[in-house]
């Protein structure tokens, strides 16, 4: 497995690939790497020939204030974990490869996508997203490239982007990988205590009463998210930021169950911000 730091060794890399016909898959992530990574590699490996995986914490999706200087990282388990899954290449910039310190051009989607569910109390998130994803698909300009429907509104919003700028790239949506007692994965995880790690089971636990709610054919998606505001308002440790019925394309709330639907949810724990869903599509 190839280690790059340098955006010319990726564009050199790739173009030798390029040149023997193979397809190159990417998938981006920034770090700390766990099952649910490991999954969109798996898929990645499975669809193309050559898989590139990116490594790097992106400053300009943190508000100041967020988890930028905390988030968990440990590049050498991120490069075991990759190798086992058959990787190919693992690009790893540091923040001043990737941006100059005069950088001054984002890409930012200017309908109201981004400013629903997670958009309400992260409002340049996106904006960091799409601009750290669109230079990711400059650099390494793959066949396919893959993302967690674990983040759903970014996965919305990368399908959005792609279209919007016709990169001839292939969006690869993955299902969200759980542990086995149904929390979500997530690198935030380890921020939680095993106090915490418990009551966090209440996200699971709603995303599932929910899930339930629309299998016995309740269609008013109004009562489907009360009832899960009220599961999560009985743990003491969890704090609501949204329980959100929206559109699974456009993200705008809906009221009725019916097309594409994202029910989607973040709650803090303890300090903890935690996001879960899930989609119907009927
Ligand atoms: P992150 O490192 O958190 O930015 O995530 C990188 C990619 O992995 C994103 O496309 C996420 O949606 C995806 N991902 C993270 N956690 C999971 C999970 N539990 N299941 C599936 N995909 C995930």
């Amino acid at each position: 497995m190839i280690i790059a730091t340098k955006i010319s060794e990726v564009r050199a890399q790739v173009a030798a690939w390029k040149k023997e016909g193979l397809t190159v898959g990417l998938v981006p992530t920034m770090g700390y790497l766990h099952e649910g990574h490991a999954s969109l590699v798996d898929k990645a490996v499975e669809m193309c020939d050559r898989v590139v995986t990116s490594v790097f914490v992106n400053p300009t999706q943190f508000a100041p204030g967020e988890d930028l200087e905390t988030y968990p990282r440990d590049f050498e388990h991120d490069c075991t974990l990759l190798k086992a899954h058959g990787c190919h290449l693992v690009f790893h910039p540091e923040v001043s490869e990737m941006y100059a310190q005069d950088a001054a051009t984002y890409v930012e989607i200017l309908s109201e996508m981004p400013k629903q569910l997670c958009g309400q109390t992260r409002p340049i998130h996106f904006r960091g997203v799409c601009t750290v994803v669109s230079k990711l698909f400059n650099i390494v300009i793959p066949d396919k490239a893959f993302f967690g429907q674990k983040d759903a509104q970014q996965l919305a919003i990368i399908r959005r982007m792609v279209q919007d700028m016709s990169y001839g790239i292939e969006i690869v949506g993955c299902p969200i990988v759980r542990e086995d007692d149904g929390l979500a994965k997530s690198s935030r995880n380890t921020y939680l205590n095993s106090e915490e790690r418990q009551a966090a089971l209440v996200l699971s636990k709603s995303i599932f009463l929910g899930q339930q709610m629309v299998k016995d054919g309740e269609r008013d998606a109004d009562k489907i998210t009360a009832a899960m505001r009220t599961m999560i308002e009985g743990e003491p440790l969890a704090r609501i930021d949204y329980v959100s019925a929206v559109d699974g394309v456009t993200m705008m709330p809906i009221h009725r169950i019916e097309g594409s639907v994202l029910v989607a949810i973040a709650v803090y724990i303890g300090k903890t911000r935690l996001i879960d869903n899930f989609i119907v599509e009927e």
